[in-house]
């Protein structure tokens, strides 16, 4: 076997050309999604009312393994797909561990994440369903970022409601995206009824995805020849990701990397979900039994300390019922320097998956997800997102335990995007003022106790 390159590039040629379709393979499905009033699992034309007809199909499938990715939307994945995979021999040398560490670096397209791969599909659906506007809600301003690419490509106009400490502390986020033709308004605003609730209850708040989320969905249901559109959660937003676990099978058989454990931050879930898709495939089907772990941000720990239960996707409490691990709709995390991962819920395949025992999760702090960050920047070159430098922690925490035990493992992580944007962050983590935000489990009690409760009548059937 030929030495491993630094960097792994499939060709052109070998970018799959189907998604894969987790819930064709689970055991057990997830529990549907439920409207809200009714408590009866949602129809094709409520979800449509919101989102595109194709996504909505994609979202319900359940019986097709693999999902043709269409012609359009892979002359758009050329521009920046495959993604490579890297051998981080330098991280390897500066953790002097015998393990081998792999990372799918996403970040090599201009937005700086994974984010794209769904936002251009999303985007091609909306226009081929003859769509002229949509709307979204961005946190850290990495999908507001990708859909502005989308959009302009593909010749669409975009509303994102962006978190309003976001919109302030990176007002160059901001900037890409109008550059991009987006327009931005901070979030709550005072466009919508939600926003104007939220800003009657909490004039000063901050913002929190939860509440930009209800503003979007507000304007799409609003607006003639409008839809809706999100960045991770849902079941087809994983699905589009999945092109990320796909390449990173082909890379891994070409060269006959046979990883150990596979890592990946958690947010909503999206990317993590499309990592791993085709190895947890693997396991559920009994042929692997490769560890495979989730990382979150120990100031808003869904899966690690939240519940398992039927919540709202947003603060305002309009959006159908997933069952999901969650920390509360009505949780506002604390301002921590990961936006991309500060959302109270997670994905339902991957909270299913977590639940049945296919995965694991862990929550890290952010002075220990920074200074793994460094590390990373210092010895690898590439500035990481502090988001992604959670699945780095945990990468870094586990060659290091195989330089204790001596153990040759073979680590791979996702590495989800890029940190230009963040440098606020990085400049509070220089300078020793970042802190630690956990919330104490009565901070958490009151997510909790906003929980939706079935009526009676559901409860009875
Ligand atoms: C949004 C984002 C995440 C979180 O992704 P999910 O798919 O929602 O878990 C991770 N990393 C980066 C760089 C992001 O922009």
């Amino acid at each position: 076997m030929a030495k491993i390159p630094y960097k792994i590039y499939l060709s052109e040629d070998e970018i799959p050309r189907y998604w894969f379709n987790m819930k064709a393979v689970m055991k057990e499905l997830p529990d549907p999604i439920l409207n809200p009033a009714t408590f009866e699992p949602c129809t094709t034309e409520e979800l449509e009312q919101v989102f595109c007809k194709e996504l909505v199909e994609q979202e319900l499938n359940t019986t097709d393994q693999f999902i043709e990715i269409p012609q359009e939307l892979l002359d758009f994945y050329r521009m920046y797909r495959p993604s490579p995979l890297v051998r981080a021999y330098c991280l390897e040398k500066l953790l002097d561990t015998p393990a081998e560490i792999y990372y799918k670096f996403e970040g090599t397209n201009t937005s700086g994440s994974h984010k794209l791969n769904s936002a251009a599909a999303q985007v091609y659906y909306a226009k081929k369903q003859g769509l002229t506007h949509l709307t979204t809600e961005t946190g850290a301003g990495q999908w507001g970022t990708a859909l502005a690419m989308a959009c302009a490509y593909f010749d669409i106009d975009l509303t994102v409601y962006m978190v309003k400490v976001s919109a302030q502390q990176k007002p160059y986020r901001k900037a890409v995206i109008e550059t991009y033709g987006g327009k931005v308004i901070p979030s709550p605003s005072d466009t919508t009824e939600a926003g104007r609730r939220i800003l009657a209850e909490y004039p000063d708040t901050g913002g929190s995805l939860g509440c930009a989320i209800s503003e979007a969905l507000e304007t799409a249901v609003k607006t003639d020849n409008c839809k809706y559109v999100l960045g991770s959660v849902l079941d087809h937003v994983l699905l589009h990701q999945t092109i990320i676990g796909e390449e990173t099978r082909i890379a891994c058989e070409k060269y006959d990397i046979r990883p150990d454990m596979i890592i990946g931050c958690i947010g909503g879930g999206s990317n993590f979900g499309g990592l791993i898709a085709p190895f947890v495939s693997e396991k559920i089907k009994g042929r692997s039994d490769v560890r495979i772990i989730g990382v979150e941000p120990a100031s808003c720990p869904s899966m690690t300390r939240g519940k398992y239960a039927y919540d709202y996707g947003d603060t305002g409490k309009t959006s159908p019922l997933l069952k999901m691990y969650t920390l509360g709709a009505g949780y506002i995390p604390s301002p921590s320097h990961s936006g991309g991962l500060r959302f109270h819920g997670m994905s339902p395949i991957v909270s299913k998956l977590y639940h049945d025992g296919y995965i694991e999760a862990r929550a890290v702090e952010q002075t220990s997800v920074f200074e793994a960050a460094t590390m990373f920047a210092r010895s690898e070159g590439t500035l990481p997102a502090p988001e992604s430098a959670h699945a780095l922690r945990a990468a870094i925490d586990e060659a290091l335990r195989c330089r204790e035990t001596g153990e040759k493992k073979t680590i791979l992580f996702g590495l989800t995007g890029t940190g230009f944007f963040d440098m606020t962050a990085y400049m509070s983590y220089n300078e020793g003022s970042m802190v630690d935000n956990i919330p104490t489990d009565k901070d958490l009690e009151k997510g909790f106790a906003g929980l939706p409760q079935a009526p009676k009548e559901a409860l009875l059937k």
